[in-house]
């Protein structure tokens, strides 16, 4: 017998998220964005289970590299674009657009050598104060892009919100009012929303969306789970219980004795830990379900096993299957127990525990025109 952690991915769901995203936007082309591993699903399989998207975007040219070597060939924006001006050159032989959101990233692009133009997204900071040129500077950076040598026609203009994930907040309508004051004058198409954008935010569904969580199935919003959103949860973690035993009345369980049994009761051990990505953090009481029923973790999660309280699930036995969030369990739910978000949760999985796919995979999304043998030289001396 294995070890029965395992990580399920529905590509099937995947698939129907996507369409979700074309249903509430369907007058905008989606980036669908798979940044840090495609939220811990795997970024080339998410890309083809998403061959469906208009762009992918990514975090950084290792996983556009990835993404290339494994035979896509469609749009791939670099979120944050180039980090140094080393970087252009590897931009142009992948064929990426790249985000722009600073002035010397303008100054890199403006001292880039004579070669094929790089399609730019400028990025206005609105009010998140991450990334973003500043408004009152846009319409200057936008005119030094639009000569710039390097740049290919046309820009596209993009910000980010902080807070649309809590509904109807008073930021997003700022925001939006700052955009469109500091980009009215300038031609192009525009990116605004995110998921809970392009769920709450009906006027942020501009030409172009940028869904992630979303397309995971899970909602972005705090009061509401994936299907009633009308998501459906791609992940699914999995184990199974590896030991069923009764203890004793005021015994405690796991590290740090932070669990006393209130009776004597069954208890099982489930083979799942921090070790594969299961958080540390989750109190007990956070559920899981055991043979489909809900049960509730008792203890201090360990490394590779964490303690299960069976007083709902009395018959259940060693080998019975548990789900610690996904079908049946939403990780929205896990997350608030563990004092974390979804996305946390998602991208904390490790491959250690087994990853199993559910639902075809379409062949290579579309091999594109690239001549990989051309680029893989100064690919493997650079950045891989
Ligand atoms: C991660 C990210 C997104 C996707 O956000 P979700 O809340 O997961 O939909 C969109 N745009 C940018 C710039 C991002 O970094």
């Amino acid at each position: 017998m294995s070890r029965p952690a395992r990580v399920v991915i529905d590509l099937n769901a995947a698939r129907a998220n996507l369409a979700r995203v074309r249903t509430l936007a369907p007058r905008s082309r989606v980036v669908a964005i798979i940044k840090a591993d495609a939220y811990g699903h795997g970024l080339t399989r998410m890309a083809r289970a998403f061959a469906d998207a208009d762009a992918f975007g990514v975090a950084c040219l290792e996983e556009a590299v990835a993404l290339r070597r494994a035979g896509v060939g469609k749009r791939i924006i670099l979120l944050e674009g180039v980090f140094d001006a080393e970087e252009l050159s590897l931009v142009r032989q992948l064929r990426l657009d790249t985000m722009v959101h600073c002035p010397e990233q303008v100054a890199m692009l403006e001292q880039a050598p004579a070669g094929p133009p790089v399609p730019v997204w400028l990025k206005i900071d609105t009010g998140m104060h991450r990334l973003g040129v500043d408004p009152a500077q846009a319409s200057a950076l936008w005119q030094r892009l639009d000569e710039c040598h390097a740049v290919a026609d046309p820009i596209r203009l993009v910000t980010h919100f902080a807070n649309a994930n809590a509904r109807g907040d008073a930021s997003v309508e700022r925001q939006l009012a700052v955009f469109a004051d500091s980009t009215g004058a300038m031609s192009g198409e525009r990116c605004i929303a995110n998921s809970a954008g392009i769920i709450a935010v009906p006027r942020a569904r501009a030409e172009w969306v940028r869904p992630g969580l979303m397309l995971y199935g899970v909602s972005p919003f705090a009061d509401t789970v994936a299907v009633q959103e009308g998501l459906q949860p791609v992940m699914t973690v999995r184990s199974a219980l590896i030991a069923v035993k009764p203890v004793r009345r005021g015994e405690s369980v796991g590290y740090g004795c932070t669990w006393a049994c209130p009776e004597d009761m069954p208890i099982g051990v489930v083979a799942i830990g921090y070790g594969d990505g299961y958080p540390r953090h989750c109190e007990s009481g956070t559920p899981m379900l055991v043979n489909g029923m809900r049960a509730a973790l008792i203890g201090r999660p360990s490394m590779d096993m964490l303690i299960v309280d069976l007083r709902n699930v009395p018959q259940a036995r060693v080998g019975d299957p548990v789900v610690l969030w996904g079908e049946g369990l939403p990780v929205e739910e896990v997350a608030r127990h563990a004092g974390t978000i979804p996305y946390e949760l998602l991208c904390s999985v490790r491959v250690r525990a087994r990853f199993e796919v559910i639902g075809e995979v379409t062949a290579s999304p579309d091999p594109g025109t690239l001549d990989w043998e051309e680029l893989s030289e100064p690919v493997d001396n650079g950045i891989v």
